[in-house]
């Protein structure tokens, strides 16, 4: 279930850009609170830094991810936290940290949409005669 490292998450460790095969050692394993599962851990041989295969995952360090998606659900479809936090049986605090780190996952999804943009132009011609006017748009993507 768990990928394998491809390299170290220290940017300042030798094997951050381009590690080579075993480049880390196994080091113990730690269980999820959501789903019950051993995650395992690893050591770099290089900078002794130590992670789980989690390291670097949008859910990473969180207790009830499976309720990500209907929180989102229902906040978006204009539920307030509190009814939504009694909705779903977890706790108003919980599903205002969930709001805030939905939030800040929906801010980063738009600077990315925003990152190739479409430019409109629009031309007034006619067609036949000056009594048909004809006005084409136009979306261009950078
Ligand atoms: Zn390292």
């Amino acid at each position: 279930m768990y990928s394998r490292p491809e390299r170290c998450p220290n940017p300042e460790c030798q094997h951050h850009g381009n590690a080579p095969l075993g480049f880390f050692w196994h080091k113990g394993s730690y269980r999820t609170k959501h789903d019950r599962l051993d995650v395992p851990r690893y050591q770099c041989k290089g900078c002794k830094t130590t992670f789980s295969s989690r390291h670097g995952s949008p859910i990473a360090g969180q207790h009830k991810p499976q309720i990500n998606e209907p929180l989102a659900k229902l906040l978006s479809s204009g539920v307030a936290q509190r009814r939504a936090a009694i909705v779903l049986g977890i706790n108003k605090v919980t599903a205002a940290r969930k709001f805030a780190w939905l939030d800040e996952r929906a801010r980063l999804a738009h600077v990315a949409a925003l990152a190739s943009y479409v430019q409109f132009d629009e031309m007034e011609t006619f067609e036949h005669s000056k009594l048909k006017p004809l006005s084409i748009s136009l979306a261009v993507r950078a």
